[in-house]
Parts: structure tokens; sequence; C-alpha cells
């Protein structure tokens, strides 16, 4: 699943810089997850980072975005080629030296 941002969100910006998908941004009132970034951290570590920093607890999974652990396998593999990184577990996919 990816997570969303509720609106107690205090804007305290802690959150943003530990996305290491940087699906988290600076909305109109406060701060959002894009869902298609997300990955619930998968590929990278072990627990969310935006839960783990939160001050106030804001940040649940994202009802309209329920996804299982090898979806969000997936989506971290899709947006580490999409940014031109090599996904971790498969060095088959690096390009030709
Ligand atoms: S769970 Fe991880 S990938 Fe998703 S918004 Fe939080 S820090 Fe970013
Ligand atoms: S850490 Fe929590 S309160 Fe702070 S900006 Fe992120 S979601 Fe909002």
């Amino acid at each position: 699943m990816a997570l969303i941002i509720t609106d107690e969100c205090i804007n305290c910006d802690v959150c943003e810089p530990e996305c290491p998908n940087e699906a988290i941004y600076l909305g109109p009132e406060i701060y959002e997850i894009d869902p298609h970034k997300c990955t619930e951290c998968v590929g990278h570590f072990d627990e969310p980072q935006c839960v783990q920093v939160c001050p106030v607890a804001c940040i649940p999974v994202n009802p309209q975005h329920v996804e299982d652990q090898p979806t969000l396998w997936q989506k971290y593999q899709r947006l580490q080629a999409a940014a031109g990184k090599a996904p971790s577990s498969a060095p088959s996919d690096l390009p030709p030296a």
C-alpha cells in the first residue's frame, strides 16, 4: 500500500527529506504523498521512514492504494529504472559497460 498524510499534519517538514522515492511534497495545505511513488519504503528500508519520523503519527496506509509486497517491489523497480538507477536485486538489468 502507499501511505497517506492526514489533515493532522502540522507541516513540520521532517518527513519530506527522509523519503527515498521523493514521494512526499508540500501540497496546497499540508504535505502529501504521491501514491505512484510511495513503495512503503520497500526496496530501501525495512520500515516506512516517514512514519518513523512523523511527530504526530498522521501517516496511515492509503485505503485507495492497497498493494501487496510483490506489487510494491515491482513499483520500486520501475521507479529505479525511471531514475536511471539499477534496482539492488536485479544486476542483470544493468546496462552494458
Ligand atoms: S513510506 Fe517511504 S516511500 Fe512511502 S512516502 Fe513514506 S518515506 Fe516515502
Ligand atoms: S512528519 Fe508528519 S507532521 Fe511533519 S510534515 Fe510529515 S506528515 Fe506532516
